[in-house]
């Protein structure tokens, strides 16, 4: 068996031979829009809320529009992503915010974005990666179960799976990395589809794995 510094190696090669590029799954145009989707993704895919925020952001795709757009409308039109009483108030109400308290800009802080309703600490990990390019390792239910598969946390929650990450990665590949594991995941490792014992990371971490490989849920 790999040490765990040589399996994060190992990871970091394959990862970046797979996937040299990491565009932002979330299309947007501006950061209040990329901070509206990483809302939106919330317990939905990427895709479906690519779906809504065109239909959204044509109508207001600032905090200034949004803030004057009435929260039916916008429960309406983000509905197909889920949760959307929830994430329509919360969308109406952080555009208010973002224009009392920051002119209408996204602030570029962890600790304020976390104060923002709807916006917890991987939505605010998402941001300040995706938007301003600051270290982060927002880890979302993929990443802590390819992370416990292979070898890098025991799992115990997404906040210490965090922390592990943190340590065994330099930070300047953390942005990188959370799209190339997300990118993985969704390509060779589902949450049901493999025992740990089918593609080439496992098989060479753990060359002597036989029996299936449980993972804790996030
Ligand atoms: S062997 Fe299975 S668990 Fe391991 S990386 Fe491949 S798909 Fe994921």
């Amino acid at each position: 068996m790999m040490l765990k510094q040589e399996r994060a190696e190992f990871i970091i090669n394959r990862l970046e031979t797979l996937y040299p590029n990491t565009p932002v799954p979330l299309n947007n145009n501006n950061n209040f829009e990329l901070l509206v989707a990483v809302l939106l993704s919330a317990q939905c895919t990427d895709e479906r809320v690519n779906k809504v925020t065109p239909s959204l952001f044509a109508i207001a795709n600032n905090p200034f529009e949004m803030q004057k757009v009435d929260i039916d409308s916008i429960y309406n039109i983000i509905r197909p992503c889920g949760l959307a009483p929830q994430k329509s108030k919360a969308i109406s109400n952080l555009s208010k915010i973002l224009v009392e308290k920051f002119n209408g800009e996204v602030p570029d802080d962890m600790y304020e974005l976390e104060k923002l309703p709807g916006v917890g600490h991987k939505t605010a990990g998402v941001v300040v990666s995706q938007c301003f390019g600051h270290p982060a390792f927002p880890v979302d239910t993929h990443i802590h179960r390819l992370a416990q598969r292979w070898g890098l946390t025991k799992g115990k929650n997404v906040k210490v799976t965090e922390k592990d990450l943190k340590k065994i990665f330099p930070s300047e590949k953390w942005n990188k990395l959370h799209l190339q594991i997300i990118f993985y995941g969704r390509e060779f490792c589902s949450a049901w589809g493999c025992d740990g014992t089918v593609c080439e990371i496992c098989k060479t971490c753990y060359p002597n794995r036989l029996k299936p490989f449980i993972t804790k849920k996030s």
